[in-house]
């Protein structure tokens, strides 16, 4: 399986539009031991023609133009991207739909709850919508396994099972459709495998860990996983208000390194890293805690084959 990493950034990417803090100035200044990075976005294929999205970015079109394998190929429309999933319905996880509405056929994977959310209360989602066919939308459920199928029903020899790990859902979503909605359907991650057997975790999102989801990931051979905060107060320090890592929905890095310490099966790749981490810094004690520790921060166009 090819997997590549075309984003590696938090929602607002790095650096972000209003932000001024010490990493995103060092960025704009030219004085940053690091690099910039688009907002989080993995594709996925198993034979290197047929690709599917792991989530739709906001940068998605910049991403795709970044990614030959991503090009049409063929005749006057064509795009070898034939499918995407859904991990949730966050803004900077599916606004990247709206992109790629040109009536281009794709099948889109995600919970019955986020498809509601998208395409019952959001109208702008119907633009995918406009001829037979043009999308095909498949629910799955948490702890199920699915197998991922091109736009024409193919089956692409990945398989997938998702992991509920967050009842949370976007602050877009009102709270008369939340009563309606299934809390487990809110956030997954994904442990994906190719039919040689080989495991990716994919958990851009992830605000605790159990023993159950530990022993899953000491199950596979790399981990894609949330980088977003290296400390729970890191942005109401930044900011001096907002909310915590872990209200966010994110377990803070520092706290991440001690629970997978002892998972030493996997290549370890951080991602949705967000501009105020200080991890970003390649000149920082933090950059240097999370290489010791054997983990990697990924970087845009970062690509393996496992
Ligand atoms: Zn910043």
């Amino acid at each position: 399986m090819h997997v590549k990493i075309l984003g590696s950034a938090a929602g607002g990417a790095f650096p972000q539009w209003n932000c001024a803090c010490a990493n995103c100035s060092a960025v704009r200044g030219g004085t940053f031991r690091g690099k910039p990075r688009t907002q989080t976005q993995v594709a996925i294929s198993e034979d290197g023609l047929l690709w599917f999205l792991l989530g739709a970015s906001p940068d998605l079109r910049a991403q795709i133009e970044a990614t030959p394998e991503l090009h049409p190929r063929a005749g006057l429309r064509q795009s070898p991207i034939t499918g995407v999933v859904l991990a949730n319905a966050d803004l900077d996880h599916v606004v990247g739909l709206l992109l790629l509405r040109e009536l281009q056929p794709l099948h889109i994977n995600a919970t019955a709850s986020v498809r509601r959310i998208l395409l019952e209360d959001n109208s702008m989602f119907g633009m995918l919508q406009r001829i037979p066919n043009q999308t095909v939308w498949t629910d799955f459920k948490s702890r199920a396994q699915f197998h991922l199928c091109g736009a024409q029903g193919e089956d692409c020899a990945i398989r997938c099972e998702a992991w509920s790990l967050s009842a949370h859902y976007p602050a877009y979503v009102t709270t008369d459709r939340q009563s309606q909605l299934v809390p487990g359907e809110a956030s997954l991650g994904f442990i994906i495998e190719s039919p040689s057997g080989s495991r990716l975790a994919y958990m851009p999102a992830v605000p605790q860990l159990d023993n159950a989801l530990l022993q899953q990931l000491d199950t596979c051979d790399v981990l894609l996983f949330d980088g977003t905060f290296w400390s729970d107060d890191e942005l109401i320090r930044v900011q001096g208000s907002g909310q915590t890592a872990r209200q966010m929905g994110h377990i803070p890095v520092e706290t991440t390194l001690v629970k997978l310490a002892g998972v030493r099966r996997p290549r370890k790749i951080f991602l949705h890293i967000n501009n105020t981490n200080p991890m970003l810094d390649e000149a920082s004690p933090q950059y240097r805690q999370v290489r010791d520790a054997g983990w990697e921060v990924a970087e845009d166009g970062w690509q393996f084959d496992l």
